[in-house]
């Protein structure tokens, strides 16, 4: 049967979205369903490539069992394992609760493949925030510099493209690793697509070829349907409570690439002479396979979610990074909302419209590490996770919030409905742009 009408207003009515905003939404919506046919392609093709890796490694009912103590032989962990490195086309890949989050897995991956006397270099910019701290940019304890592991920086091109010149004369006999951000994370730069990381790597490759080129990965995992180890990488690296964990994974990270840089990797995790041999999964394995799972289909709604604000806000006369048609390599929206009564604004309606903690109201608060006051909603099943529903911002000019997540699109879209409806309310927004 055709043409049935179920009336969403209603329901969307009685959750606190007022008629204008609802109506103002499903008109964007509308205007969108080309580009999310596009997104289900991807998540679709993803998915298969998913189940192919499952299958093709004998993922069984045994996989999911618990190990406790050093963790031996546990089928499990190194049938996951094998998932990963086929799902990424990898030699292998180390995928582990022990991994406590996408830092903890960046900082692995390179201390475990730099020694003392290399030099790493970052030909995209200044790399995310935690980073600078693993190399020691920032002065800290245990960094790569007080290793005697040094650091070299390329900046962007005013116009974005890529500084050739800058990273021919930058690469010298001592540079061992390059590392490659994909995502944004939460700078102002543009999100690198894979096919342009692609085009880095084989320039870097071409001066030296023995360089391990290393992508930060976080963020962007099954937005395309190749990831950089598609494309030349040594090593992709990410994190479990973002896209790879689909919202299920509590934990984790995983480190994917050549065998080399992979047991170097295990060999730091555990210890020398242990590598991947032992590390329990006590009983967070299951997620893990579930979560991987679901991940084309999560980052698909997450994407759908930014599209949609994005579209949503640009109309409304904001400046949204990326615009409203932009196509995306990774999960994250920016908007400048201009005001901090808006960003307050925005953040309360995505905390609102949260399944967990839905009834507390963000405040801004001083941030160990921040100049100013920062604002963060999240109401999220697992603490911290940036796969689900979150936003955040800095209250300074331009009041950009950052904003990324949703498990599903239906939440992702409700969740932004709700920010608009906060705006609405307080007349925080020009109403006769909303028709
Ligand atoms: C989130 C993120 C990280 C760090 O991950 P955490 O889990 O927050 O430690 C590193 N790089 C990028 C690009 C990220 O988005």
């Amino acid at each position: 049967m055709m043409g049935t009408t179920i009336d969403l207003e209603e329901i969307y009515a009685q959750m606190g979205i007022e008629k204008p905003v609802f109506d103002f939404g499903k008109k964007i919506a509308k205007e969108l369903e080309g580009r999310f046919a596009d997104i289900d392609a991807v998540a679709e093709y993803n998915q298969l490539k998913v189940i192919a890796a499952m299958q093709k490694n004998r993922v069984s009912a045994e996989c999911f069992n618990a190990s406790s103590g050093y963790g031996y032989n546990d089928l499990g962990r190194d049938t996951l394992e094998q998932v990963y490195s086929d799902v990424f086309h990898t030699q292998a890949a180390l995928v582990r609760p022990q991994i406590t989050c996408g830092t903890h897995a960046l900082a692995l991956a390179l201390m475990s493949n730099l020694r003392p006397g290399d030099e790493l270099l970052s030909p995209v910019g200044k790399p995310y925030d935690t980073l600078e701290e693993v190399i020691g940019i920032r002065p800290s304890k245990g960094s790569l510099a007080e290793y005697g592991v040094t650091y070299r920086q390329v900046e962007f091109l005013p116009d974005g493209g890529f500084d050739y010149d800058g990273i021919r004369a930058a690469i010298n006999e001592k540079t061992k690793l390059v590392t490659i951000q994909r995502s944004k994370g939460y700078l102002m730069r543009k999100t690198l697509s894979v096919k342009e990381i692609g085009e880095l790597i084989a320039f870097v490759k071409n001066i030296k070829p023995d360089v391990i080129c290393m992508v930060d990965n976080c963020y962007g995992e099954f937005v395309e349907t190749i990831e950089p180890s598609d494309v030349g990488a040594d090593m992709v690296v990410g994190s479990l409570i973002k896209n790879p964990g689909g919202g299920l994974a509590p934990i984790g990270g995983y480190i994917a690439g050549t065998t080399e840089c992979v047991e170097n990797a295990a060999y730091r995790l555990t210890s020398p002479g242990l590598g991947k041999e032992v590390g329990a999964s006590l009983g967070v394995i299951q997620s893990f396979y579930q979560g991987l799972f679901q991940a084309p289909l999560v980052v698909s709604g997450a994407l759908k979610g930014a599209i949609f604000a994005a579209n949503l806000y640009e109309r409304l006369g904001f400046t949204v990074l990326p615009n409203g048609t932009e196509e995306r390599h990774d999960i994250i929206q920016a908007i400048a909302l201009e005001t901090p009564e808006r960003l307050c604004a925005f953040c309360e309606g995505i905390q609102a419209g949260a399944p967990v903690d839905s009834y507390v109201t963000p405040e801004p608060w001083d941030m160990p590490g921040y100049d100013s006051k920062v604002i963060m909603a999240a109401g999220a099943f697992v603490q911290g996770s940036s796969i689900e529903l979150s936003a955040d911002g800095p209250l300074r000019e331009p009041y950009n919030v950052y904003f990324q997540g949703g498990l599903t699109w239906h939440h992702a879209k409700f969740g932004i409905l709700m920010s608009l409806q906060k705006l609405y309310i307080r007349n925080l927004v020009n109403k006769e742009l909303m028709c």
